[in-house]
């Protein structure tokens, strides 16, 4: 274990409704990056007070320090990294369309056109739906988490969500009400941010605390924890 964190608490955002990287359960939050994050500040000897903000909430909170770091299924890009720091990478992730079940006229982004697609505000599948639009002649439409975007395909308010495909595959296989009709595009991998130059003994203690989980098998236990459970 980290002296330099020893004995901390550090505040962590996280998203609301990202089942299985975070959701509630029975009322508390669970999920892949609830156990990461809680396992290793039991291993590194920090404690971790956890937020439910919201994505979008999640990333302004960590921009101006209201927060010590975040983790939320949150993607390493270029653009992020200007401004946040980021741990190693716990998941590879990447964006995907989906659209309601009982849907048969979309089955690309060539039928989109002329249509309203939702995307969460600040993700990268609103920014991968936006990179397309004007080739598809779509209209993007933001919302704060992934349930009420569902929500609002199913309600038939937009035709298509784009979200990443780990979660949407869960939801899938718990009979969600939607289905994924293209195949999932390139993306990110998911890592843990602090604000740039900010708590750097906590990225290191991450960083410190993800690589046992992983040489102790532990990380991938709770991966099959979540990913292979039944629906
Ligand atoms: N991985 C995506 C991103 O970082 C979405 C994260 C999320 O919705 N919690 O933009």
């Amino acid at each position: 274990p980290s002296t330099e964190v020893s004995g901390e608490t550090y505040i962590i955002g996280t998203d609301t409704t990202f089942a299985p990287f975070e959701y509630r359960e029975d009322g508390e939050l669970t999920g892949i990056d609830m156990d990461l994050v809680r396992d290793i500040a039991a291993s590194q000897g920090f404690t971790v007070e956890i937020q439910s903000l919201g994505f979008d909430a999640a990333l302004q909170a960590l921009q101006s320090n209201q927060v010590d770091g975040v983790i939320a299924g949150m993607s390493i890009t270029d653009e992020r990294e200007l401004i946040f720091d980021f741990s190693d990478p716990y998941f590879d992730s990447g964006v995907q369309m989906a659209v309601a079940e009982a849907n048969t006229e979309i089955t690309a982004y060539a039928d989109l056109a002329g249509e309203t697609v939702v995307a969460k505000r600040g993700s990268e599948g609103e920014t991968f739906a936006n990179s397309i639009k004007d080739e598809y002649g779509f209209t993007v439409k933001a919302l704060a988490d992934s349930a009420t975007m569902y929500d609002d395909v199913k309600a038939g308010n937009s035709v298509a969500v784009f979200d990443d495909y780990p979660v949407l595959a869960y939801g899938i296989n718990q009979n969600n009400g939607l289905k994924s009709v293209t195949e999932k595009e390139q993306g990110s991998s998911y890592g843990f941010a602090v604000n740039k130059g900010q708590n750097p003994e906590l990225l290191a203690a991450f960083n410190a605390g993800l690589a046992e989980l992983e040489a102790s098998g532990a990380y991938q236990d709770i991966l099959d924890t979540y990913l292979d459970a039944p629906a």
